[in-house]
């Protein structure tokens, strides 16, 4: 048994609870949470006891649910500010990363989010060369096997290659990894091979992801078969038509836990039709502003009772993957919403939202949940609780604390 002290406790629960000088009791799952960091010393003299100092704090550890891993090199020579450009860039340096390269990117990557207090990930695999990794990595790892790819003549061959990647996150799969299914996007995809991997989710009942509505360009495309991906699609695949408008693509996601990614350029209809499927929307505030111009609509979205979630994206459209910045970038890129609620709702965006998306059982701290746990210290006092959020937000890089399932992870 393990008793974590702070002054702060981010209890993330129904009430927004923020507990001073509590504690966290705790082996693999929480056992209690302490409102007397003293009586609990006292209460369990047996237990390993920790106090984390003078204005620490304790929450629920981050959970990074869309980030790709196998991304993670090229920082420098992709172009941003237009999607179509960024993904021919994407396109035009994907040979330039050799396998030592790539390792190494990866376990950069990996040591980048635990030090910040990433707890669990939803990683995107394109090529399956993440798998090994993440399964050491000793964080929570939901696996998402992507599939891509719009000639229907490539569809038996992109299908083996996704059984084959398939297989063997399986194989690496336990309490820790879990299998998952993505489809790239609407635009990336033909319909046989959409209808393969639903078809394929719902019998094995995958948790899904697939970007959606990311760029103006995929709504023109996806509307009206017009716009900047007219001539790209031509020049790249010979393709004239998109495969499948809007409303299409996402009936086809019925049944199945989805996390659509990005929605900065979707509808209130398509909102609504998420929502009303029980799916979650992810987005990624760097990424949008550096691929899409344009921010998700938080406000509209919470107005429509939608529980979003936060993350970095991969680090081919980001400059890092510390969640911390992320949050940070949202509360300068959303100028207009409040200081006080604005800071909570991306807390719980990035622990209880993901937590529920992922299907993970943790994201606050409550008897019962997992132990995944972080503690860090703010360079001071904070009188009013509902600063704290805030303040957290713009004082926090990195954790001195990273537990996950009740195990202390060194960052
Ligand atoms: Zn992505």
């Amino acid at each position: 048994m393990n008793i974590l002290a702070a002054d702060y406790l981010i209890t993330m629960d129904d009430e927004r609870k923020i507990i001073r000088n509590g504690a966290v009791i705790f082996d693999s799952e929480i056992l209690e949470i302490s409102f007397d960091r003293e009586l609990a010393k006292s209460k369990y003299p047996d237990a390993a006891y920790e106090y984390l100092g003078k204005n620490s704090v304790i929450m629920p550890s981050l959970i990074n649910a869309h980030t790709h891993i196998e991304f993670s090199k090229n920082k420098t020579t992709l172009h941003y500010g237009n999607f179509i450009d960024w993904l021919t860039s994407v396109i035009e340096k994907k040979e330039l990363t050799s396998e030592e390269e790539l390792e190494s990117s990866m376990a950069d990557a990996l040591l980048q989010m635990r030090k910040s207090g990433v707890g669990a990930l939803g990683a995107v695999s394109s090529f399956g060369k993440d798998i090994e990794i993440l399964s050491r990595s000793g964080l929570r790892v939901t696996l998402f096997n992507e599939i891509l790819g719009t000639g229907e003549e490539r569809s038996e061959e992109i299908k083996a290659d996704f059984m084959r990647r398939f297989e063997l996150t399986k194989r690496y799969s336990n309490e820790m990894l879990t299998p998952a299914v993505s489809i790239h996007s609407a635009y990336a995809c033909s319909r046989t091979l959409m209808d393969f991997a639903i078809g394929f989710a719902k019998e094995n009942s995958l948790k899904m992801c697939t970007h959606f509505m990311e760029s103006k360009a995929e709504r023109f495309w996806l509307d009206r078969s017009r716009g900047e991906f007219k001539a790209f699609f031509k020049a790249f695949f010979g393709i004239e038509r998109s495969a499948i408008k809007a409303d299409e693509f996402l009936a086809k996601f019925d049944g199945l836990d989805t996390m659509f990614v990005h929605c900065t350029h979707a509808n209130e209809t398509e909102f609504e039709s998420i929502r009303n499927a029980g799916s979650y929307i992810v987005h990624c505030p760097v990424s949008n502003r550096l691929l899409g111009m344009k921010l998700f609509d938080v406000e509209t979205a919470k107005n429509m009772r939608i529980e979003y979630i936060t993350a970095t994206d991969g680090l081919s459209s980001n400059f890092s993957l510390n969640l911390w910045n992320e949050l940070r970038s949202a509360i300068f890129g959303y100028t207009d919403l409040s200081l006080k609620v604005l800071p909570y709702d991306l807390l719980k965006s990035v622990t209880l939202n993901a937590a529920n998306a992922l299907g993970i059982d943790s994201g606050k701290l409550e008897v019962g949940k997992k132990a995944d746990l972080i503690g860090f210290c703010l360079p001071g006092f904070v009188d009013e609780d509902e600063y704290l959020p805030l303040q957290v937000i713009l004082h926090t890089n990195s954790v001195d604390k990273l537990i996950v399932n009740g195990v202390s992870i060194n960052g």
